[in-house]
């Protein structure tokens, strides 16, 4: 990090070591906050020092969004800013807007989580502000003394862990937040943050344009926040075989469905359902693997389960290397009777 070359307006603005002074970057639906920009903040206020979220809404949903963040305990300060255009934002239309933000003030981080959207956004504003982007952190410690921040991220599926040091010469820096490795922030009863709100900046002809939002609808708990999910792998057959075997069983213990690639590719489980490398990182309380093999791509997506129970048939599976419970049998045998024993319990 220390090659990365910094901006000389930057350089000057941050000359000297200055408390921290976060900037968190807070993602909503209709209002209601993401779970995962609560792990951030989280995170930024790990920072030691000052905390100001960043909201932006559509018209009909700033109400809600600004209660909902301005109650969240650890935020100083909640700037918003409210238009059309902030309502399904493409990263295009928010990157002027977040630029200013940055270049008016002396934060010295800017945070989000490590989602679709922010993982566009905090790399496009970095590299305008030529600073540098530390991706998917673990944990984060700054070291007021010397105005360094010390992060660690999984790198190679999980297989490692790297710890990387932004330097004090680096006068901001921008950092997403993986959620399972932070709690999410609480909420307070009254608005606790002060308020300031921005006028949106236009970002002139943008390229890209938002058209619809397709959403999975689900009665089931969230997969990315859930206590508890029951997950299945390629031996599940078809869509309905799928959903007959582990639906009943989830539903059972309240849990999420997830399922491997293997699953998510063969079209018998949603893509939303996918855990690992290139799905959801998860780490609930209770994590159910039936007929998954645990090739490193999947157990990058939920070896930090605190309790993983894999049921396989061949004893040889990786997936019994990690599980904490291993049951060597066929998942058509032990789910339904596993079901039926849950119930009558
Ligand atoms: P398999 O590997 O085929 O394993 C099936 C298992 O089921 C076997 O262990 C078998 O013994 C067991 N089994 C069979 N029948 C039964 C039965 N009746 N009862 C009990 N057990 C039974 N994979 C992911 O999951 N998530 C990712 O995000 C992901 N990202 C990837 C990214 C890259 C770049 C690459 C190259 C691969 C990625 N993969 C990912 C794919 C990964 O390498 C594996 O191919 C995949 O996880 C295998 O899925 P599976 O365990 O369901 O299938």
């Amino acid at each position: 990090l220390s090659a990365f070359r910094i901006a000389p307006r930057l350089a000057r603005t941050y000359a000297s070591p200055a408390a921290p002074n976060a900037l968190v970057f807070l993602e909503h639906r209709n209002g209601v906050l993401d779970s995962s920009s609560l792990s951030a903040l989280t995170a930024a206020t790990q920072l030691g020092g000052q905390v100001t979220g960043l909201i932006l809404s559509g018209p009909e949903s700033s109400a809600t969004a600004i209660e909902n963040a301005s109650k969240l305990k650890g935020l100083n300060k909640l700037i918003h800013s409210t238009a059309d255009t902030y309502k399904s934002p493409v990263v295009e239309a928010v990157t002027p807007l977040l630029k200013q933000v940055l270049s008016d003030s002396t934060y010295t981080h800017v945070v989000s989580a490590t989602s679709s959207f922010a993982k566009s956004l905090l790399p496009r504003v970095a590299a305008l502000l030529d600073a540098p982007q530390i991706s998917d952190i673990t944990s984060v410690e700054h070291d007021a003394s010397s105005n360094a921040t010390t992060f660690t991220r999984p790198i190679y599926a999980g297989n490692a862990i790297a710890t990387v040091k932004a330097s004090s010469s680096i006068p901001i820096k921008f950092f997403t937040v993986r959620s399972t490795s932070f709690a999410a922030a609480l909420s307070a009863d009254v608005a606790e943050a002060s308020l300031e709100t921005l006028e949106p900046v236009s970002a002139g002809d943008v390229p890209t344009e938002h058209l619809k939002t397709s959403l999975t609808k689900s009665d089931r708990p969230e997969l990315g926040t859930a206590s508890r999910i029951v997950s299945g792998g390629r031996p599940l057959k078809d869509a309905k075989t799928f959903e007959d075997t582990l639906y009943p069983l989830a539903d059972v213990l309240g849990a999420a469905v997830g399922a491997s690639r293997a699953a998510v590719d063969a079209g018998y489980a949603d893509n939303s359902l996918q855990v690992g490398q290139t799905g959801k990182v998860v780490a609930p309380e209770l994590y159910m693997a039936f007929g998954i093999s645990g090739a490193i791509q999947h157990l990058a997506g939920m070896k930090d389960s605190k309790l993983i129970v894999a049921v396989n048939k061949d004893p040889e599976a990786p997936i019994f290397q990690i599980a904490d419970v291993g049951l060597v049998g066929d998942l058509y045998q032990v789910i339904p009777e596993l079901t039926e024993k849950l119930k009558a319990s």
